[in-house]
């Protein structure tokens, strides 16, 4: 999709946020959710996405915008006292050119270990759904 489509009300985040599928959540608040991406690219693989719909982050209101990234850094710092990770990646990406295969605004959240290794983006093998509620539960207390 390019940067000029509009945004599609099935898509699979906006049924995450009408609770349509499942997600192993780790925080949400009035505005924004975070849950464990269930194609992991590392352990500890989170998103965080607005409850309001927007494709991506040149279409998101910038208050929207502000709060979405405010929680992006604190889903971060709980990742690091959660999970002890090396390095933490975060990725956005807008439009299908730049990597972009869920048209709704959202952050990914990396961890990184030193020799460890990353899959490639979009490229996941499906992770179960008791090991990252797991994950989301350590993150979370960590908040
Ligand atoms: P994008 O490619 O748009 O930057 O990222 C979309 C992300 O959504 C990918 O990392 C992909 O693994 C993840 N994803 C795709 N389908 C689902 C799903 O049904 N549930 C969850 N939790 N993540 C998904």
């Amino acid at each position: 999709m390019s940067l000029n489509g509009t945004y599609d009300p099935d898509n699979i985040f906006a049924k995450i946020l009408r609770g349509e599928i499942p997600c192993a959540k780790v925080y949400e608040d009035d505005q924004v959710l975070s849950f464990m991406d269930a194609f992991p690219q590392t352990s500890g693989h989170t998103l965080v996405i607005p409850k309001t719909p927007s494709r991506n982050l040149l279409d998101t209101d910038p208050d929207m915008l502000t709060h979405v990234i405010h929680t992006t850094q604190t889903i971060a710092s709980a990742v690091k006292t959660a999970l002890d990770p090396d390095g933490i990646v975060i990725t956005q990406f807008n439009g299908a050119p730049a990597g972009q295969t869920v048209f709704h605004l959202h952050f990914h959240i990396l961890p990184r270990y030193t020799g460890g290794q990353m899959r490639d983006h979009a490229s996941g093998q499906m992770a179960d759904m008791d090991v990252l509620k797991q994950l989301a539960a350590k993150i979370n207390a960590a908040l």
